[in-house]
């Protein structure tokens, strides 16, 4: 029963398997109809076993009190760095996984930017398999787009296919030479893979560590313009548009990057974006403060540029949010700015900060969130989500009037890089259920 408890932690969470669950009254998120209406759900066996007004509580049935909660299918996150192998010290399979099941992801996918970069068939198989032991989040491998991300060669995109991963991306860097990056279009759409671009056009950036702005102009620190995330969408773009591949645009915080994607989807080039949490939450002003925990690559943009984000979620510009967790060891965020590795850790406090930020506030819908963390993530992938009956027990109850802080005491992650670290937020997983297995929080 105890076997999927994390040993590193003293207060474990509990984690059971299964009896019967009835979890009643909570606001259910269908995603095929994207409505959000009361009902009481029963799992036994590992799936949904009812869904309906009011179901009975038998005799031998756990209950769950979900009236004012939130009951959706677990979230999937298209964007997170695990660390292993190479730097197990900020973050690994395992502690990466239980801080998706704490923010409520059941699906996540591991960035191929370890030491060694992940582009061999053994190296993904590692992380299936891995996976599979942990029986936590699952974790999907995104393969290296070329061999040691270096941007010259393409890794073999089907042996890495045979071994699970979903998509690759040389994330962290963008791929410099249009030549490489139009075979990588050309063979991962033959294989039906998406391929994923970190877009920014390097030479605009060099020693550049945030947005250009007033703010930089205020702070005199070298820059990443906007600019070099337009251009490098804009070529990525039109060699999506020649090869008839799916391109993805992972982190997008540009209101001419996002007009660009909207634009080259009317023409009817399959291209997809995600933004982040800290994309639509925040903007380069964060760095008046010098906390390195806002050093984010691309870096934080202005206000209009969040308001631009905000109207493609509407639109359906934009798929998916995604984490891009990126976990740091405290002495390396603590270097002065130019010094620090730019990212900050997410899957934790995902649906909590936009849940305060941007639902509470009423900017967006809540069904439109819970789209952007399900349903729209899944499409960009390739994948099915659901909730009804006989479908498997994939669930997460999230209850939004829930108050805590984000602490060491709670924190899964082996990293803490977070702003929202030490706050209190608004909003927290509760249970997730996983088939037969259920976490509670
Ligand atoms: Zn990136
Ligand atoms: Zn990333």
């Amino acid at each position: 029963m105890w076997r999927y408890a994390w040993r590193s932690f003293t207060y474990l969470q509990e984690v059971s398997l299964s009896t019967r669950f009835l979890i009643r009254g909570g606001y259910v998120f269908f995603p095929e109809e994207e409505s959000l209406r009361r009902a009481d759900v029963e799992i036994a066996e590992g799936r949904i076993k009812r869904i309906a007004e009011t179901l009975p509580a038998e005799a031998d049935i756990r209950i769950i009190e979900a009236q004012d909660k939130l009951l959706s299918p677990g979230l999937i996150d298209l964007h997170a760095h695990l660390r292993e192998p190479g730097r197990e010290d900020t973050e690994t399979l395992e502690s990466g996984a239980w801080a998706a099941l704490a923010g409520g992801f059941t699906t996540i996918c591991a960035m191929p930017n370890t030491q060694p970069p992940m582009d061999t068939r053994e190296q993904a198989a590692f992380i299936s398999k891995r996976s599979d032991e942990l029986g936590l989040a699952r974790i999907l491998p995104v393969g290296a787009a070329t061999k040691g991300r270096a941007g010259e060669e393409i890794a073999e995109y089907a042996l890495l296919k045979e071994a699970g991963v979903v998509a690759v991306t040389d994330d962290g860097d963008w791929i410099y030479s249009s030549e490489v990056m139009r075979c990588a279009l050309e063979y991962a759409g033959m294989l039906g893979l998406v391929v994923i671009t970190h877009a920014e056009e390097p030479s605009l950036c060099e020693e550049g560590i945030m947005n250009e702005s007033t703010v930089s102009a205020k702070l005199g620190l070298k820059v990443r313009p906007a600019v070099a995330e337009e251009a490098a969408i804009q070529r990525d773009i039109a060699l999506a548009s020649c090869t008839g591949s799916h391109l993805h645009v992972a982190h997008i915080t540009t209101t001419r990057g996002v007009e660009l994607v909207r634009q080259a989807r009317v023409k009817g080039i399959k291209v997809t974006a995600e933004a982040t949490p800290h994309h639509l939450l925040l903007t380069d002003e964060a760095l008046l403060s010098f906390d390195a925990n806002y050093k984010v690559y691309p870096p934080l943009r202005t206000e209009e540029d969040r308001k631009a984000l905000l109207e493609a979620l509407k639109d359906g510009t934009i798929q998916a949010i995604a984490t891009d967790h990126a976990p740091h060891a405290i002495e390396e965020k603590e270097q002065e700015l130019d010094l620090a590795p730019a990212g900050m850790i997410g899957l934790q406090t995902a649906l909590s900060v936009l849940w305060e930020g941007l639902v509470e506030p009423e900017v967006i819908k809540p069904e439109l969130l819970l789209r952007l963390l399900t349903t729209g993530p899944a499409s960009v992938i390739g994948e099915k989500v659901e909730l009804k009956e006989e479908s498997p027990a994939n669930l997460m109850v999230f209850d939004p009037a829930a108050r805590w802080t984000f602490d060491a005491q709670n924190n899964r992650s082996l990293s803490q890089n977070s702003p929202w670290f030490g706050k209190k937020l608004k909003g927290k997983i509760e249970h997730v259920f996983l088939g037969e297995r259920h976490f509670s929080f």
